[in-house]
């Protein structure tokens, strides 16, 4: 199972984890820290890379993104060695759950007819979400390929697809649920 695979023990080093990130990512070279640091403390970030594993030229961009240096120096003073290490392994967990299922396609509509009736969505501005946004169609899960939600900075037409992402926003009236729809997990 490729989740065993990406589990990571509790002698791995961040070198390790770097290594195994790189297999899931399907490129050769190692992952540089300073993007694994970032995708751990960035779960956008994370989430863009995951969407962008078929697509080379974005993930260079996303793995040489200057931003990634901001991370590596904040982490470093912030957390242990092996802090970071546990922190990387759950996350590595989590980015192969998110990365290998896809939503079916009544929740992808419905989630999507929600983001393209909400106040919050909007055009990306950061360089980031320029890269991860497409140009939009009339298919169900392309409607909004061109937008982002302006809470939480990802690309619509990605994080709708993927089953452990969620709506930021609580629908109005119903404080348990999501503007998806959804019920707010704990
Ligand atoms: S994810 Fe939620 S808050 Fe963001 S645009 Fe979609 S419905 Fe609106």
């Amino acid at each position: 199972m490729i989740h065993e695979i990406l589990e990571v023990d509790e002698n791995a080093s961040l070198e390790d984890i770097a290594v195994k990130f790189s297999g899931f990512l399907g490129i050769k070279e190692k992952v540089p820290m300073e993007a694994l640091l970032r995708a751990i403390n960035d779960p956008s970030y994370a989430q863009n890379l995951i969407i962008s594993r078929q697509a080379p030229g974005f993930l260079n961009a996303l793995l040489a993104d200057p931003q990634n240096k901001e991370y590596a120096v904040k982490q470093k003073k912030e957390l242990s060695n092996t802090d970071l290490v546990k922190k990387a392994g759950t996350a590595l967990l989590n980015w192969s759950k998110a990365g290998f299922t896809v939503v079916s396609s009544e929740v992808l509509e419905k989630r999507e007819d929600a983001c393209l009736s909400c106040e919050h969505l909007g055009k990306p501005e950061k360089f980031l979400q320029k890269l991860v946004t497409s140009k939009s169609g009339e298919a169900i899960g392309k409607r909004a390929a061109d937008c982002v939600c302006k809470v939480c900075g990802c690309s619509i037409s990605k994080k709708i697809r993927i089953p452990s992402e969620s709506c930021p926003v609580n629908m109005p009236g119903h404080p348990e649920l999501n503007k998806w729809g959804e019920l707010i997990k704990d």
